[in-house]
């Protein structure tokens, strides 16, 4: 049987496994994500034991995915890191690399909540905020990848917070991810409680309902799919959803935005593992048709 390595790398820890489906997918082993020769390191002897048939990463970024590398970075030392010349010096096989964000969302689409659909949008919302969109089957990349924590957002008129982005300062992740919450009321938000935690909710409403408008605006997706640890604060993707409709003020009056269009992972944690066997596989189809 094949057996891909999925692998997915986060600012604080890597995760690796092998399988061909989240069904089979063996034990998950967690490297901690240090500097960039050490956690590397580690990736390709763990792989080289499992000898996989191919392999796909799903990282953080942002990445140069035509050199395979991941691009300037406060992250100390992981600037213009090559990801993928690593693992193929150690491993002659196959290698798919995308985002993080692209990664879950191909794993969502395979065997979570957006199977079935051509056209969604995975959004994690947590330390950063970021999306990856899958646009007729295919995962968006461009010139570089969409950054959709980034996007400009118009402010809540109570809200004086003046946002947490190094680069912008009050864009939506500088508003709305979890370091924003805690830095804006003092708590981490999975502590805030009473009225605190009702304020902070609805504000989190009030900004990403404006990203999920964005989203039908411009890519007209299927289904958006929100996960990351800030999308679990109590009935938040509701009120969300609630919010979206007022922000399509009717148009274009679709049924389908109105209850079910913003839903949590089916995947839970593992959206981006998963993404990692996907992009294994395809991987794998591009070498064999190469031939
Ligand atoms: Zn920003």
């Amino acid at each position: 049987m094949v057996k891909y390595g999925a692998v997915e790398m986060g600012g604080t820890k890597t995760l690796c496994a092998v399988g061909s489906s989240p069904d089979d997918m063996g034990e998950v082993v967690t490297v901690p994500t240090t500097d960039p020769a050490e956690t590397l390191g580690r990736v390709v002897e763990y792989l080289r034991a499992e000898s996989p048939d191919a392999i796909g990463i799903a990282a953080f970024g942002p990445l140069d995915l035509r050199r395979g590398r991941i691009g300037v970075t406060p992250k100390e030392s992981w600037s213009d890191t090559d990801l993928v010349g690593p693992i193929r010096d150690g491993l002659d096989v196959p290698i798919g690399l995308d985002t993080d964000v692209n990664g879950a969302a191909l794993g969502e689409g395979r065997w979570g909540a957006a199977q079935g659909l051509c056209n969604f949008v995975y959004v994690t919302v947590g330390t950063g905020i970021g999306g990856g969109a899958v646009v007729d089957g295919e995962p968006v990349q461009g010139l570089g990848h969409p950054e959709m924590g980034h996007i400009s957002v118009r402010r809540h008129p109570e809200d004086d917070y003046p946002g947490i982005c190094r680069l912008h300062g009050d864009c939506l992740e500088g508003l709305a991810s979890g370091p924003a919450i805690e830095h804006r009321s003092g708590v981490p938000g999975e502590r805030l409680s009473g009225t605190d935690l009702t304020t902070a909710v609805a504000l989190q409403a009030f900004y990403l309902a404006q990203m999920a408008r964005n989203l039908v605006y411009i890519l007209a997706p299927e289904r958006v799919i929100i996960g990351g640890g800030v999308s679990r604060l109590p009935a938040l993707l509701d009120l969300v959803n609630d919010r979206l409709v007022d922000e399509l003020a009717g148009y274009p009056g679709l049924p389908e935005h109105a209850s079910g269009f913003l839903v949590p992972p089916g995947l839970a944690d593992i959206s981006g593992l998963a993404g990692g066997l996907v992009l294994a596989e395809l991987a794998a189809d591009r070498a064999t048709s190469s031939g």
